[in-house]
């Protein structure tokens, strides 16, 4: 991302909203088991942004998505309703009163809006039910297509619109670009801000020499990235079901490994112009099938045919402590090896700790996606890197130069 994009968006700061109606775009999207929230943290990410907009007594209305809507039964089962959001919500905001809107595209809803009681919030229904249509079943995606009367609708509630959902700016959607696009005074939030400014600081000129530690289970969700890395980096060490991949390109055989085998060519291809940054595992952690079980180490050239690679070996750690230590800039997205499974989780614990290591000895370090971040603050703690970007999909976007559809209107 150009630092001058950042530059031209509107911020909250800027932007007029007291006594407004200010239609917010937050992202409640969050883990629930059992019928429970297991954390709020996506919902107390919103908080310096609608905190911000009450002290300034604007009124503020809420859309979010919960989770994907791909069939009726995902609406009728309730399972994806932000009622239970609503009721977090009240409990972190004793003095004021959350009103949940069950039908986020009633008639009613902007005589409603316009008769808002200083000390109430709106949260409208999940923004995603509008993919289905409730009366035939159909799946229409009108949210996720971008559906020009549904955001002008949403659009008609608010007076300002604050886009703070970070996690779906490289999405075009209704509630994001569709909304944004009809409405002349917009801003993006705190949230979304501060994301962009940390992630920014990960380019081409921050202080050399620069690492990236890429891993994961698969190049091709990644393709950009691995081009901007490349770019942008001295050293990019590879790991994880990602570096599978590479290996074979380059002839080796790894018996039952996951290798992406349509990705052969581009990975030859990469490593071929920027072999001398690329960083590849020389030995393996392998196991029989793919579960927690204990393995063992291999050398990349003696690799059984009947075994999978899910974790990198002794050698490779040592080979990438060595860089990360004489690393200025550190990005980091995806584990080195199957980190869910204790047996295969070492790479990726060692990694987390001499990246901390690093950060502490004045190192920029950025840690991006959401499997990587739970990762690192698994084997270290969440204050021990220099920004942890919750984005996923949208980190990822972000510094691979992308377009950001949902920061457009
Ligand atoms: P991603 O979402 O692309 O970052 O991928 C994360 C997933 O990659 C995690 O669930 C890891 O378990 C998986 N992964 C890492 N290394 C391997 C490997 N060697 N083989 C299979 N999966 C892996």
């Amino acid at each position: 991302m150009e630092k001058s994009l950042l530059k031209k968006i509107p911020t909250l700061q800027n932007t007029e909203v007291t006594n407004k109606r200010c239609l917010v775009r937050v992202d409640f999207n969050v883990p629930i088991k059992d019928g429970k929230i297991t954390s709020l943290a996506r919902i107390q990410a919103a908080k310096p942004t609608i905190d911000y907009l009450l002290k300034a007594k604007a009124k503020v209305i809420l859309l979010s998505h919960l989770s994907r809507i791909k069939k009726i039964e995902d609406i009728k089962s309730g399972k994806k309703s932000l009622k239970i959001v609503a009721k977090a919500l009240q409990r972190m905001y004793p003095r004021y009163n959350v009103v949940f809107i069950k039908d986020n595209r009633d008639k009613k809803l902007p005589s409603l809006v316009r008769n808002m009681k200083q000390n109430q919030i709106f949260l409208l229904e999940n923004t995603r039910y509008q993919d289905i249509n409730q009366k035939t079943g159909q799946l229409v995606k009108l949210e996720s297509k971008n559906n020009l009367r549904l955001a002008k609708f949403w659009a008609s509630l608010g007076e300002v619109f604050v886009n703070d959902a970070f996690a779906t700016i490289h999405r075009g959607h209704a509630s994001n670009a569709g909304v944004a696009k009809q409405m002349k005074n917009k801003c993006i939030g705190f949230l979304i801000q501060n994301e962009l400014e940390n992630i920014i600081k990960f380019d081409k000129y921050a202080t050399r020499p620069i690492t990236s530690i890429i891993g994961g289970a698969k190049i091709s969700d990644k393709i950009k990235l691995l081009e901007t890395l490349m770019a942008t980096s001295n050293q990019v060490l590879i790991g994880g079901g990602m570096a599978n991949t590479f290996l074979a390109a380059l002839g080796i055989n790894l018996g039952k490994s996951l290798v992406e085998t349509e990705m052969l060519g581009f990975a030859r291809d990469l490593y071929a112009k920027h072999k001398d940054k690329i960083i590849l595992p020389i030995d393996l952690k392998v196991a029989k099938e793919y579960a927690d079980i204990p393995g063992e180490y291999v050398s990349i050239n003696k690799f059984p045919k009947e075994l999978m690679a899910l974790d990198v070996g002794p050698k490779t750690i040592k080979q990438y402590l060595k860089i990360i230590k004489l690393s200025k800039t550190i990005f980091w997205n995806g584990p080195t090896g199957v980190s869910e499974f204790n047996n295969y989780s070492n790479s990726t614990a060692t990694i987390a700790k001499e990246v901390a290591k690093a950060t502490a000895s004045g190192a920029f370090t950025l840690i991006g996606g959401g499997d990587t971040a739970a990762a690192a603050i698994k084997f270290t703690n969440k204050n021990a890197f220099s920004f942890i970007s919750t984005g996923g999909g949208a980190t990822l976007a972000v510094i691979a130069g992308e377009k950001l559809p949902g920061l457009k209107g």
